[in-house]
């Protein structure tokens, strides 16, 4: 078994290498998405192209319900991490909810599936006036209220709209996760949340006005979080506030610990998926056990992260002095996670037909020297023409997607067995022109 086939039985039951049938005869490995070839994808709808594989985000979604079975929950899928209607409707389907952080998330929600609404909770440190009537009109489940003003802008809302809005208040519990800075939240200096200390008199405050219910209490700590411990210390502070607060007469019924799980990007984790959610499960409901809550989830990363790659094509092998670069045809504008985090993505041949492997640069063609995908990473060699695929691009993928340097923003695929559709068309020059005028 080669190196770059054992990584990828991590990603089973979706892009794994395969034998390519020909005229009835077992051909070379390849790269398949679910039963597809990557390389026809690839023909059909070109690159570079975002592959999506609807039964790993179902098997991904089976582990996480199977982890928490037993605990009343709701997983409220945090929409930012990839919010191509298709995933959206596949997602509500399997019975989700929602976590929306505008109200350009909530039409999607809308959109995809109407009746998900009553499922959906709002977070977000910046909701507007508009936001938040559409969110009462939509009668979602809860907003998760950030600030004092807000949740007096939240109450005027209501009462205009003669609505009862349920809420939480997000808690910074001040722990620390370690993950990389710009996506770690839970800490007192990071702009989420209400101090722990001060929720009391801000709940106090919020039972006082009739437009609002004081309904439960929420944590977000960030995101790629790999350690659990951080997890149960959150959820421990939580559980001490909910005892707090009901015994100031305020009817919690729900915790939402939020999201965060992280997943192996570098494929260090030896530990299957199911394993890894089990472990996170135990950690947020040990210490909620007596507490009799609805617990509610925010997964985003975890769900959709390892389901979808990144296709594209080898354009120019170029060598100055002693560095290689491999100039592909997708760049940050694309993937920006590499450019905005120093974040590592596997990446791996579509046909590996050579044993011998060399260091390189893996760039796109943008003008800036931080757009690059890889640098001094060891992959097996590949020739001008030939196909890469990028790993874990399903989560901040796409969804992160610019026209810098006026790149149409790329195609996007969801294959769910033998099956392709395709999702988001490939962006034009005349829609990149369209809202611009002379
Ligand atoms: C981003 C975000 C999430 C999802 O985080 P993941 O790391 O993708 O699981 C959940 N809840 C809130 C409030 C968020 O901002």
């Amino acid at each position: 078994m080669s190196q770059s086939t054992s990584r990828s039985q991590e990603r089973p039951p979706s892009f794994v290498y395969q034998a390519t049938k020909r005229a009835g005869q077992r051909g070379a490995e390849a790269l398949h998405c679910d039963k597809l070839p990557a390389s026809e994808l690839a023909r059909r709808f070109g690159t570079p192209l975002y592959v999506y594989s609807a039964s790993m985000i179902r098997e991904r979604v089976k582990a996480f319900e199977k982890a928490f079975h037993g605990f009343p929950h709701t997983i409220c899928y945090a929409v930012k991490a990839n919010s191509n209607l298709s995933i959206l409707r596949l997602l509500a389907r399997l019975g989700l909810g929602f976590d929306v952080v505008s109200g350009g998330e909530l039409q999607r929600v809308l959109r995809a599936n109407r009746a998900a609404a009553r499922r959906v909770v709002f977070s977000g440190v910046g909701k507007t006036a508009a936001e938040i009537n559409l969110a009462l009109r939509s009668n979602i489940l809860a907003f998760n209220v950030e600030s004092a003003p807000e949740l007096q802008l939240l109450g005027e809302c209501a009462r205009n709209l003669r609505k009862k809005a349920r809420i939480a208040l997000r808690v910074n519990p001040d722990v620390s996760a370690e993950t990389h800075p710009y996506i770690s939240t839970g800490l007192h200096q990071h702009k989420f949340g209400i101090p722990i200390q001060q929720a009391r008199e801000l709940y106090t405050l919020a039972a006082q006005e009739k437009s609002l219910k004081v309904a439960s209490v929420s944590v977000h700590i960030g995101s790629q979080i790999r350690d659990i411990k951080p997890f149960r210390e959150a959820m421990e502070r939580v559980a001490e506030l909910v005892r707090e607060l009901r015994g100031e007469g305020h009817d919690i019924r729900y915790v939402d610990a939020g999201g965060g799980l992280g997943i192996s990007y570098d494929q260090s984790d030896n530990d299957a998926f199911p394993d890894r959610v089990a472990a996170y499960a135990e950690a947020l409901t040990a210490p909620l056990r007596d507490l009799k809550i609805h617990l509610l989830l925010e997964p985003g990363r975890s769900i959709v992260g390892p389901a979808g790659i990144l296709l594209t094509r080898l354009i120019y092998k170029k060598t100055n002095g002693a560095k290689k670069f491999l100039i592909v045809d997708a760049a940050m504008n694309d993937l920006i996670r590499p450019s905005l985090y120093s974040a590592h993505h596997e990446i791996v041949p579509v046909q590996p037909d050579s044993s011998s492997a060399e260091k390189v640069d893996i760039v796109g063609p943008i003008c800036e020297t931080g757009d690059f995908f890889a640098r001094d990473r060891q992959l097996q060699a590949v020739n001008e023409g030939d196909l890469l695929a990028i790993l874990d691009a399903g989560a901040y993928g796409m969804v992160l997607a610019s026209n810098y340097n006026t790149r149409p923003r790329a195609a996007e695929v969801l294959v769910d067995g033998a099956k392709a559709k395709i999702i988001r068309k490939r962006e034009t020059l005349q829609d990149l022109l369209r809202a611009e005028s002379l």
